[in-house]
């Protein structure tokens, strides 16, 4: 849906990662990123997927130390983390071309199809003013089964 969406320049989330909390990017660090830059905006993967990515090519890096880089480029605004009741966690890149945007989660196979809507955006906006919150990320993940196991379910 956004593919068209230029990324930032590595660059220059190098220097926006440096500057938060002086944490550097690690060669390691530097390759669970660039995992997320080489496909782009609007995927989303678990850290099982990353695990599976990395010993693709040859990282051998444990699943713990995945969960825990994956945790820290969050904590450094490189990622974000969708919170997805039984599909688990997934992440995604932290773009700021990237309207606020939401998400249909399989709650069976966890995946993941991103969608735009103002009145969501409106209806969070509204909501945080009345009671005088300032508003931040208005995001909606709507559970949902997709068709395939749907289709799984039939064949049962
Ligand atoms: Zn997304
Ligand atoms: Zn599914």
């Amino acid at each position: 849906m956004s593919q068209s969406t230029p990324l930032p320049r590595f660059e220059g989330t190098l220097e926006i990662g440096l500057h938060k909390g002086g944490r550097r990017l690690t060669p390691q660090r530097r390759k669970v990123l660039g995992l997320f830059e080489d496909k782009g905006a609007g995927i989303h993967l678990s850290a099982e997927e990353v695990h599976h990515q990395l010993l693709k090519a040859n990282s051998r890096v444990s699943l713990a130390t995945v969960y825990r880089t994956l945790r820290l480029l969050v904590d450094m605004g490189f990622l974000h983390e969708l919170e997805l009741s039984e599909g688990g966690h997934r992440f995604e890149l932290a773009s700021n071309d990237q309207p606020d945007h939401h998400h249909l989660v399989c709650v069976r196979c966890g995946r993941t199809e991103e969608f735009e809507s103002e009145s969501v955006i409106q209806a969070g906006r509204a909501a945080a003013e009345k009671i005088g919150f300032k508003l931040l990320e208005s995001t909606l993940n709507v559970r949902s089964v997709c068709p395939e196991c749907q289709n799984d379910d039939l064949a049962k």
